[in-house]
Formats: C-alpha cells, structure tokens, sequence
C-alpha cells in the first residue's frame, strides 16, 4: 500500500517533471498471428514508449477467448508466436515488463469488483456492442464474456495503476468507459487509482490486400514475419489503380493499394520516385511492386531471422515470458491488496 501511494506521489509529481514517468499500459488480443497492421497500429509506438515511460505490454489471450473458445487449443501458440513477432522487431525485456494475461489471475479478481459497480447501461451503450450484436449472435459469440469485455478492459488497465493507455486518436473514446469504472471505484470506496488518460500516438490506417483495412477476419493480411515467397505472392495482389488500365496510361496513387504501403514502408526518395513515376506513365505497376516488395522485404527479413532464433531456442523465450508475468504479479498482487484495504474485504 506504500507503494501505491508513492506511485500515486510519483505520477502527480510526473506532471512536472520527467524524474518519475507514469506507468503506460497497452495490450494486443490474441487472436492469431501478427500482421503489419499490428506493428503500425501498436508495436511501433511501443518501441518508442518503452524509451520514455515504465511500460506493461500485455497480450490479452482471455480477451481472445470471448470470440475463440471452441479453439483455445491454437490460443498458447498463438501466444508465444506473438510474444517472437513483438521481441523480433524492437520490443526489450529490460525496458518494459510484457505479460501473459491468463498468468495473471489478479485481472479476474479486479473484472469481478469491477463488475458489481458498471451498471449495465454503461455496457449497452458501447458502440462496439451494439453495432456489431447481430454478427455477434450469427458468429455464435453473443456472451456474457463480449458483454463485459470493457470491464476485463479496465481491470488490466488499473492492475498494473496504469496511468496512460496509448491510443490513436479515433478511440480516445474507447477509453472514456475504462475512466468512468476507475472513477466510480474511487468515489465509492474513497480510493485513488489512476484514471487513465489517453496517450495519442500515430495510428495510420493500414490497408490489406484488397483495400480494405488490413485484419484477420477479411484474410487480407500480411504477417509479420511472412516467408519472402508468400510476401512476393501478396505484393502482387494489391490493388492497384483500377483507372490504369495500359501500361501508358497514368494513375492516381491515392487511389492505389501499392502507394499506401510504400508510404509506410519506402524511404522519401522512392516515394517521390512513385508518385512522379504514376502520374506521368514513367514507371509500370509491376516496376511499383517490386521495388516494394524490395523494400518490405529488407524490414521483414531481419525480424524474421531473430524470430526463428527465438523459437527455436524455447529456453530463451520461456524465461523472458516467465520473468515478465512474475513481474506483472508482483504488481497486480500489490494493487489487489490496495483494493481489498480499500473496500475492507
Ligand atoms: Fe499503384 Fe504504383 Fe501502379 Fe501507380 S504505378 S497505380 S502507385 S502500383
């Protein structure tokens, strides 16, 4: 409990002064393998983040398990694969504590207090809810654990007293409901855990192979550590410009899958090499997706080559798991024992 109330000093006092950073906390749902969306939507500010912040990264396999729990046996996998993908391209062990969610039950005990003061129209209201109710009840995951997937998502926030959540900036409201349960915590039980504020980081849209947004579901994703022969194979399946129908003909690269990834992933010189290219005719598509490809290929070969070291050496890979989810107890049980005080259970 001194902890914690040092913790609390200490992020007030972050304020204003860097001495004493707030804790960032953020998590991936594990619900396969990694895509490139996944590295520009979160892996990529989190390898900035851990330079600046006491970061806990989580990947969240209970969360998984609301839409995949007729397959949980793929869910352990799936976990490790992500835990190589993530150290792979830039995440640290000695910078930032990473955990498995399931190792640690203190997120279930919070969820369960959490639970008892959200009162239910909070839950009803959630757009992702709400839009999606009638998916949910076709794909057979209408449940309880769907229902309440915003509280479990408070609870690992304020586990770990996480101060600030990154987030782009379309989903600032996504968090609004984790502030609200925090907030009704403290009023009730005259506690002062964290609300989390909102980290706005870059969150660019990244777009599968057919155009739309990149996600397993739509199988138009290219993962993280993808094989160069199924990289060379994709990359020619992007949509390009449907206008440029000839060779001679110029195109719009806005209106082009191709030019959405080499603006993630080419450097300045072959972008402009691109856009005068198109609009002119000077260059083919198939000349556009090879020097793609060429560039994909150098940023994704180097990760690969460590992952596969990492996986192939388990030790190496179960004792950097096993020391982050020891460390992420730690935490969580001392937060747990700051709750229980707090509401004299
Ligand atoms: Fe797309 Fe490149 Fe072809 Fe232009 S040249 S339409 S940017 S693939």
């Amino acid at each position: 409990m001194d902890d914690l109330k040092k913790e609390n000093k200490e992020n007030k006092e972050s304020e204003v002064t860097p001495k004493y950073p707030p804790r960032v906390m953020s998590g991936i749902r594990v619900t396969g393998q990694l895509h490139i969306g996944h590295y520009f939507g979160a892996l990529k500010n989190w390898i900035q983040l851990q330079d600046q912040y006491s970061c806990y990264f989580g990947l969240m396999d209970w969360h998984g398990m609301t839409s995949a729990y007729k397959t949980t046996k793929e869910i352990k996998t799936w976990t490790r694969d992500m835990m190589a993908d993530m150290l792979s391209w830039g995440l640290d062990p000695k910078k930032s504590i990473f955990f498995i969610q399931s190792r640690v039950p203190e997120h279930l005990e919070l969820f369960m207090i959490f639970s008892n003061l959200t009162p239910m129209g909070w839950l009803e209201r959630v757009p992702t809810w709400k839009d999606s109710e009638e998916e949910n009840k076709q794909a057979d995951t209408h449940n309880l654990g769907r229902f309440a997937y915003p509280v479990l998502q408070a609870a690992d926030v304020a586990i770990y007293r996480g101060a600030l959540v990154p987030v782009g900036a379309d989903q600032v409201a996504h968090l609004e409901l984790t502030r609200e349960i925090v907030r009704r915590f403290n009023h009730i039980y005259k506690a002062n855990l964290p609300e989390p504020k909102p980290l706005l980081t870059e969150n660019p849209a990244v777009p599968g192979l057919d155009g739309r947004k990149m996600s397993k579901s739509y199988g138009n994703g290219i993962l993280l550590c993808e094989e160069e022969k199924e990289l060379r194979k994709k990359v020619n399946l992007m949509v390009t410009d449907s206008h440029r129908v000839r060779r001679e003909d110029s195109g719009n690269p806005e209106l082009c899958s191709v030019w959405s990834f080499h603006k993630l992933f080419s450097n300045k010189q072959d972008q402009e090499w691109v856009v005068q290219g198109c609009t002119t005719a000077g260059i083919g598509c198939g000349d556009c997706k090879n020097k793609l490809f060429t560039n994909m290929n150098d940023m994704l070969s180097r990760a690969r080559v460590r992952k596969k070291e990492l996986l192939n050496n388990s030790n190496e890979l179960d004792s950097i798991i096993d020391e982050g989810c020891e460390r992420a107890r730690v935490e969580a049980q001392k937060t747990l024992q700051f709750v229980r005080e707090k509401m004299k259970l």
